[in-house]
């Protein structure tokens, strides 16, 4: 990933390319546009655990979460959660 930081202060780069402008308020507060995306979309088999600590510190982490599950977002970390365990958890709600 060759753009880690957001220069407009909202998520990482492919955050912002999956995500359509109405929904970008709530992501101001966005740890992650500060960290930069790489944590986020790590290479297959590789630790999720820098992100889902980045995650448990930002204040969007419960509408980052809502958000990917309502987009059903399937790469990356998305509100403290992996791929794997968003699924667990929509696998759960039905
Ligand atoms: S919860 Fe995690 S992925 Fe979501 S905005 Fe915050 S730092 Fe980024």
């Amino acid at each position: 990933m060759s753009e880690r930081f957001s220069p407009s202060g909202t998520l990482g780069a492919m955050h912002i390319e999956t995500i359509a402008p109405p929904d970008l308020d709530w992501q101001e507060e966005a740890l992650c546009a500060q960290t930069g995306s790489d944590f986020f979309f790590p290479e297959p088999g590789s630790s999720v655990r820098e992100a889902k600590r980045i995650c448990a510190l930002c204040p969007i982490r419960s509408a980052c979460l809502e958000y990917a599950l309502d987009h059903d977002e399937r790469f990356g970390v998305w509100g403290g959660l992996s791929e794997k365990e968003r699924l667990e958890l929509r696998r759960a709600a039905h």
